[in-house]
């Protein structure tokens, strides 16, 4: 037969179906004219399959087509930059590839990902490299929403200049966990608060005053990341210099990245401790480097950021900082002034509920004074009135100056750190908060959303309890948004502890307390802490790609979701004698009256219209013979095992019982 007739029947192009015909495993060449006419009965014959065949082939070549032009155009694109945690529709436009692709590449790595979805550095790195591109970190994003306006300084500038005044400078400590943010805190509290003053009992109330050369400087007194959170609070920026501690023995640590990024886009000015200079393996140097690699640079290279060696251990150094501190606060004096004579406004820095005096919030009071008896505000609502206030000493005192921290009492409702509170104009125009209008309203902040899954999750009937660990806020918030998207009527995760850096020993025994499991993301157990864990009885998972770890609480969920129980009734017994009743079995005789008896199925003992117990068949006769069943219109004789005594006229309704594992799906 020629070719071209065998084509036309085949209704495909010549050209085209000598091509796929050896693909197809016949042996045709490119240049013939005829074909045999037994092949070619042969491929009508299987034409419906080797039509397929060519499909499911062309579908190919087309999709690889596809992949070859993006990889092409991927190989010839520049580098591109993903930030630790980075949006499907981000990571999309980042790539210059629609949604669809991006989505389609991620289901194929096994991650059923949405738009909104955060992915991790990790994850997207290995998806675009997959795609053919080339990826680079971006470390100036760190994932954390940064500071977009400063309403204080906008309040403060648009003062009459000569109503301002110069206040206490507003330091904060940051710094990777466990670089001695704490200690260098005590260090200068325990050294620097007024001499007789200090003799007091000086209280944590999230920030104190210390004085140098006769000059009051106000510490922000909450490390780590809760300074962070107070920083990126709503429009305020509370320091006005930041004291970056680093390590001498650690060097840069992610954090210490993340408090670079956060202190950057805050724009204000900042010192280096290089802390721990006591310790023998001490590296200085190594610190400037690694900093420097973040465009941080040393004074002495030519940079512009001081960098003071201390051990807050020892003291040494100390003073030198603070020193600096003064110095840096002096090159920003025109920026670090109030009007004492406003309105009080200022920012909350710590809140809580005490159980005896009630409602307790600390505020940096940033302009204005503030007077006991005063009205509160945060926005439009009325938080009360103040009571009365302490400084951080404990002391009750009637006003407050800016730049002061003072804890108020007597509010009615505990405002959210980050909240700015106001005294407002006229009280009586604004709305009374209720306490629950208040804590429903703040739920910004990290802080609020665990509180969110803490509270309102744990009304479901089961929880999945996690102390979470991470290595940067970044990361952190992602884990805690996308378990938010955990909803369910019966089970919940329930975070019952988190925190920045490596799993601690304060984890496993929280963990432990709670039955909960420590989840960490890109971070370690160093051994002794895996030892208690071990001995506590506590899991601890750590994984390098959050999914992985979403993939691990949606597992556990659903693991707590109880099985489905599908029973289906399959027949019905007339019971028409009782042959012999025994304690743990009925020996009975009945007519099979609806569908079938079954060996081995359920049974349901009903009299009239009450369930008087429950069995299983476990011998079944039907004229003396054992059987596996028996229809509907026949009589049977049974063995059944039960507790309940059946009587004649019972009806036994046999039934089968499925019990089937429920997926979680949100
Ligand atoms: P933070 O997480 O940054 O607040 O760190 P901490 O202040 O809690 O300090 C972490 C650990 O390092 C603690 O065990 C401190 O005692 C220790 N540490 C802090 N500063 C120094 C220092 O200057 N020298 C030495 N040898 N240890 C320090």
């Amino acid at each position: 037969m020629n070719v071209t007739e065998l084509a036309r029947k085949l209704r495909m192009h010549p050209e085209e179906l000598k091509t796929r015909l050896p693909e197809l495993g016949f042996d045709v060449g490119m240049r013939a004219i005829k074909v045999d006419d037994r092949i070619a009965q042969k491929i009508i014959q299987q034409w419906p399959i080797l039509r397929r065949q060519i499909e499911k082939k062309r579908q190919m070549e087309k999709e690889e087509k596809i992949a070859e032009d993006v990889r092409k155009v991927a190989e010839a694109a520049p580098p591109v930059k993903i930030p630790a945690v980075v949006t499907v529709r981000d990571f999309a436009l980042r790539l210059g590839l629609p949604v669809t692709r991006v989505i389609q590449e991620l289901m194929k790595n096994g991650i059923l990902a949405s738009l909104n979805e955060r992915l991790d550095f990790e994850t997207a790195s290995i998806v675009a490299e997959d795609l053919g591109f080339r990826v680079e970190r971006e470390e100036e994003e760190s994932g954390v929403a940064l500071v977009v306006e400063d309403r204080i300084r906008a309040l403060v500038e648009a003062e009459e200049k000569d109503k301002l005044v110069a206040r206490p400078p507003v330091i904060v400590v940051m710094g990777h966990v466990d670089h001695g943010k704490t200690k260098l805190l005590d260090f200068i509290r325990k050294t620097n608060v007024m001499a007789g003053e200090a003799g007091g009992i000086t209280q944590h109330i999230g920030a104190y005053q210390a004085t140098k050369n006769g000059r009051l400087i106000t510490f922000v007194d909450t490390p780590g990341h809760e300074a962070f959170t107070a920083m990126r609070s709503r429009g305020a920026r509370i320091a006005d210099i930041a004291i970056l501690v680093v390590a001498a023995d650690d060097g840069v640590q992610p954090q210490t990245k993340e408090a670079v990024n956060i202190i950057k886009a805050a724009g204000i000015p900042f010192a280096v401790a290089i802390n721990k200079i006591d310790k023998p393996d001490a590296d200085p140097e190594r610190v400037k480097r690694e900093l420097s690699e973040v465009e941080v640079i040393p004074e002495e290279w030519g940079g512009k950021v001081s960098m003071i060696p201390i051990s807050a251990k020892t003291g040494a150094g100390i003073d030198k900082l603070l020193e600096i501190i003064l110095l840096i606060a002096d090159l920003e004096k025109e920026k670090i002034v109030a009007n004492p004579e406003r309105r009080a406004v200022g920012t909350v820095i710590e809140s809580h509920v005490d159980k005896g005096e009630g409602p307790v919030a600390t505020v940096l009071i940033q302009a204005g004074t503030l007077r006991a008896g005063e009205d509160l505000a945060v926005g439009n609502s009325l938080y009360g009135r103040v009571r009365a206030m302490k400084d951080f000493r404990g002391a009750i005192v009637k006003s407050a100056l800016p730049g002061t921290p003072v804890r108020i009492i007597g509010i009615k409702v505990a405002p959210s750190v980050g909240d700015i509170v106001e005294v407002p104009e006229n009280a009586k125009e604004l709305e009374r908060v209720r306490p629950a209008k208040a804590a429903g309203e703040k739920m910004a902040t990290v802080e609020r959303r665990a509180a969110v899954l803490e509270t309102e999750e744990t009304k479901a009937v089961a929880t999945v309890n996690l102390v979470l660990r991470a290595d940067v806020l970044g990361s952190l918030e992602a884990v805690i948004t996308s378990l938010e998207k955990f909803k369910h009527p019966e089970v919940a995760p329930n975070v019952v502890g988190k925190g920045l850096g490596n799993v601690t020993e304060a984890d496993v025994l929280r963990a432990e307390a709670a039955k909960a499991t420590v989840l960490g993301f890109n971070v370690l157990i160093p051994q002794p802490v895996a030892n208690l864990a071990a001995e506590k009885g506590v899991v601890i998972k750590t994984f390098k790609i959050i999914y992985d770890l979403l993939e691990e609480v949606r597992a556990a969920l659903e693991a707590l979701l109880q099985p489905e129980v599908i029973r289906t009734t399959l027949g019905k017994i007339k019971i028409l004698a009782i042959f012999r009743s025994e304690k743990d079995a009925q020996i009975v005789g009945g007519l099979v009256a609806d569908g079938k008896a079954v060996l081995g199925g359920r049974v349901r003992i009903i009299r009239g219209e009450a369930e008087e117990g429950l069995g299983e068949v476990a011998s079944l006769q039907a004229g003396k013979r054992d059987v596996p069943e028996v229809r509907a219109g026949t009589e049977c004789g049974m063995k059944i095992k039960t507790k309940t005594a059946v009587q004649v006229g019972d009806v036994l309704e046999i039934y089968s019982e499925e019990r089937r594992e429920r997926k979680f799906v949100v």
